[in-house]
């Protein structure tokens, strides 16, 4: 059984139906219309109604559209981002990225590479200088993409770092990447565990709260 998303009672007679841009379904009925009646008249046009669904789930915009107003977030602030013709992918000065106006419906994919590239750079020196000061070893640093995990560290002694991150003020990612440094120290969440997070981020409770409260907006 379909439920109509709105009803609209008023002085007419017979009954309409409406499918909206995004697929909701609205019923004109009269004003002295049963709850009945109104389900006869969907029963009745279920097909119909199914079919303009579909058609109108089928329309909707499923690439990144980039309007021109769009800012960015990149080490926890947000950034406008500006087309240009003169440069090649996408560029960032340090107050506004540029993208080649031939990107512009592919804005998504072009900021997601761009994002994975820093990340990789940040994620790798964040690393050897963790290690350097623990004076331990690790393998080697790979940028990951799960959507709820930030960070991991293999037993082959692997540091995998969620490149969403960098969308993140830094210190969130230096709180990551200390994390799994410290597990190539120990494997557990011992109160050892935490003393050595705390010497390679002196602050990173703050940063592992701000993680948990605010990791919507890492959403890309
Ligand atoms: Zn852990």
């Amino acid at each position: 059984m379909i439920t109509p998303d709105k009803i609209i009672y008023s002085n007419r007679r017979t009954f309409s139906l409406e499918i909206d841009e995004w697929g909701k379904l609205t019923v004109r009925a009269p004003k002295k219309a049963t709850k009945k009646e109104i389900e006869q008249v969907i029963v009745e046009k279920q097909r119909w109604i199914l079919t303009k669904q579909q058609v109108a789930i089928n329309n909707q915009p499923t690439e990144y559209e980039f309007d021109g107003t769009d800012e960015f977030f990149f080490l926890g602030k947000q950034y406008p981002m500006l087309f240009s013709t003169e440069i090649q992918g996408i560029v960032f000065d340090g107050e506004r990225f540029f993208v080649h106006s031939k990107l512009s419906s592919s804005i998504q994919k072009a900021m997601t590479k761009w994002y994975k590239e820093k990340a990789l750079k940040i994620a790798t020196f964040l690393t050897d200088k963790y290690t350097d000061k623990l004076g331990i070893k690790h393998s080697r640093v790979k940028i990951t993409s799960a959507k709820t995990r930030w960070g991991s560290c293999s037993s082959k002694k692997n540091i995998n770092i969620n490149w969403r991150l960098v969308l993140a003020p830094l210190q969130v990612m230096e709180y990551v990447v200390a994390h799994e440094v410290a597990h190539l120290r120990y494997m557990d969440h011992s109160a050892k565990f935490w003393l050595t997070v705390q010497e390679l981020q002196p602050s990173y409770k703050t940063y592992k709260k701000w993680l948990k409260d605010n990791h919507n907006l890492l959403n890309f």
